[in-house]
């Protein structure tokens, strides 16, 4: 399939990032149509290669999807950086009952903490 070329390119890419956006991915394959690496990308969530991840209303980025080892975000409210943070144990989890789907924490990084 012609549309599926790029997929090893993108995991290899995805493998070097932690939180890419598709024009992030796009940039580092520019001999490639834009629509073509967003085939391609929506495709590898479809087979849980990787995974859409949604920060606030507007952010959208992908990532690898490691199911050995789940991981959350901390989102900096100011620049937008977001950094990985380890998950509580499946066995906390699991004691309440719940199915965690996302682990989100925002608020300030170490350096938008000092400068406001
Ligand atoms: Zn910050
Ligand atoms: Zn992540």
């Amino acid at each position: 399939m012609k549309t599926n070329i790029y997929k090893k390119e993108i995991i290899k890419i995805f493998k070097r990032n932690h939180l890419l956006s598709i024009a992030d991915v796009h940039k580092q394959i520019p001999h490639a149509n834009y629509s073509t690496i967003y085939r391609n990308i929506r495709q590898l969530v479809k087979d849980d290669k990787l995974v859409k991840q949604i920060f606030g209303k507007h952010i959208i980025l992908y990532e690898i999807n490691d199911i050995k080892k789940h991981h959350g975000h901390f989102l900096c409210n100011i620049c937008k950086k977001i950094e990985k943070l380890e998950m509580p144990k499946n066995e906390q989890i699991a004691k309440n009952g719940y199915r965690v789907q996302e682990y989100l924490l925002t608020g300030l990084c170490n350096k938008c903490k000092i400068n406001n």
